[in-house]
């Protein structure tokens, strides 16, 4: 017989598996040995008052254990012979697509410019030791794309994203901590991603799909309102029923491809800015208001958004007890983001501070320009990238300094691994971002009292939290608008 149970506890007693098994026993007035397992189906934590309340959903467990735990179990379906849908790219978006192609009864094939998880990892330690960019091996490019070091966060605020619980299943299914199915907010951490991505790709292949490392596509032949044919850098034609496009938002030479070709791409609003860093054991205090068993809670998040002369300003992607991490994809580019592994357990606390870029906000820069937002942004990493000096050093500036117009002298320890570079950025960033930075920043300190700290860095450019440009989709087939068998994510 099971019991469902919510509670509301002290993190003391609520993250500790004895403690909390005692007081289902109390509340159920049954002995602890009745008590088999407790499964959480839901868990939050609510830092709103002084003292901090987890809030807990839970199953006991009585009696007998089932034979086997109910787990999620995917519908793949034995494809290899079936017809063949082209993808490109291997990140979340292909990945994802893929499997959902096998439950379908289609062969997906799947090219990806980089290389393998293994190899990868490799090139990315090179980034930092010997400071060059590999344009196919990095923190965005290769097997998994931008989601295997992604930190991993996995929630949306979008009522729009189709199956959440789905995309969360199939991750545990993959590998994932079993904590993701019941956290209000979960998260996987960058060193337990690469073998949930690895466990993907063997599910892929053994149920007869295909993925070929190593394969840039460069050019698209199109017919008739149809791509007939996918090019590789290496001269290979692959032929093409249905193309399913997943190359992220950092595969500029896609957009440039397009756009030269005359498919129809749209110019969207985006949002750029600067990394923040605090010390996290200040946010911890912030967040959870010095309580006394604050020591028993995870590192703690925040989130933050304001408006200024009408556009938005927000934290993204916050990595509690995470690290800044170099994610540009090619020469002569500074881009820095955030990650953190599943313990969240540096001593530092980062987030993106952006602001909202619409169009009509390039200015000169994208004038004339075929794609004039691409174009902003890549002039400001190109920007961070001269004033570093160096490929994956990143230009820094303390808080306060900031704010008051002032060079800093020093930096403050921080989790950016390749080094910083003291850096006027309240000189060199444009006004557009400058000046509602500076405000927001303002305002987020009123809102958290000690966020506003000399202690605190800021790093940049924080420019790839999404895609300036959209490919516009049909929205009944998802196909493009003008090409039907292609169909962009
Ligand atoms: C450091 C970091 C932290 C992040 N944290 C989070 C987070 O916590 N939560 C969250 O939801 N999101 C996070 N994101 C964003 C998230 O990673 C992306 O939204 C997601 O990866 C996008 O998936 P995608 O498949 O569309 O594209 P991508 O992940 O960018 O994958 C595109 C793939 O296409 C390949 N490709 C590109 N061009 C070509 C070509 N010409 N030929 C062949 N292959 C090509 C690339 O190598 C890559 O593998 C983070 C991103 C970064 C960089």
């Amino acid at each position: 017989m099971n019991k469902i149970l919510n509670l509301s506890l002290r993190p003391r007693v609520a993250f500790s598996d004895k403690a909390l098994k005692s007081v289902v026993a109390t509340k159920l007035r049954i002995r602890l040995s009745e008590i088999k397992k407790i499964n959480i189906q839901k868990r939050s934590i609510d830092a709103r008052k002084h003292k901090v309340i987890v809030h807990l959903s839970l199953e006991a467990i009585l009696g007998k254990l089932p034979a086997s735990p109910s787990k999620y179990i995917p519908t793949y379906k034995n494809i290899s012979g079936s017809s063949e849908v082209l993808i490109v790219g291997t990140g979340p978006a292909g990945l994802f697509a893929a499997l959902r192609l096998i439950e379908l009864g289609m062969k997906p094939v799947i090219i990806e410019r980089g290389v393998d998880i293994h190899k990868r990892k490799k090139d990315i330690a090179k980034l930092v030791r010997e400071k060059k960019i590999d344009g196919n091996s990095n923190y965005c490019f290769g097997e998994g794309g931008a989601g295997t070091f992604s930190d991993g966060k996995l929630y949306t605020r979008s009522k729009k994203r189709g199956d959440v619980d789905k995309v969360l299943r199939v991750l545990h299914f993959h590998g994932a901590q079993e904590e993701i199915l019941f956290d209000t907010h979960p998260h996987i951490g960058s060193d337990r991603l690469p073998s949930v991505i690895e466990n993907i790709r063997k599910s892929i292949i053994e149920h007869g799909g295909e993925i070929r490392f190593g394969c840039r596509l460069t050019d698209l032949v199109f017919s008739s309102g149809k791509v007939k044919a996918a090019i590789l850098q290496s001269g290979e034609r692959i032929p093409v029923r249905e193309l399913i496009l997943a190359t992220g938002h950092s595969a500029r030479d896609i957009y440039e491809l397009l756009s030269q070709k005359g498919i129809q791409l749209e110019e969207k609003s985006f949002a750029m800015g600067v990394r923040v860093e605090h010390p996290q054991e200040l946010i911890n205090s912030i967040q959870y208001h010095h309580d006394d068993q604050m020591a028993y809670l995870p590192s703690a998040e925040y989130r933050l958004s304001t408006r200024v002369e009408g556009k938005g300003v927000f934290s993204f992607c916050m990595c509690p007890g995470g690290y800044i991490i170099p994610s540009m994809t090619s020469e002569n580019e500074m881009v820095v983001n955030g990650m953190s592994s599943s313990g969240r357990n540096t001593p530092f606390a980062n987030s993106g501070i952006v602001v909202e870029i619409g169009p009509g906000d390039w200015g000169k820069s994208g004038a004339g320009k075929r794609l004039p937002g691409l174009n902003f942004q890549m002039e400001l990493e190109r920007k961070a990238f001269e004033e570093s000096g160096s490929q994956v050093m990143a230009p820094a500036q303390r808080l306060g300094d900031f704010l008051e117009g002032r060079f800093s002298g020093s930096l403050p320890a921080n989790s950016y691994l390749a080094g910083l570079v003291s850096s006027p950025m309240h000189e060199w960033l444009p006004e557009i971002i400058r000046n509602p930075l500076k405000q927001a920043f303002l305002d987020f300190g009123k809102k958290m009292k000690g966020f506003l700290t000399n202690e605190a860095i800021i790093t940049g450019v924080e420019s790839r939290t999404s895609s300036p440009v959209r490919i516009p989709r049909n929205p009944q087939t998802l196909a493009h608008l003008e090409i039907s068998n292609l169909f962009p994510w």
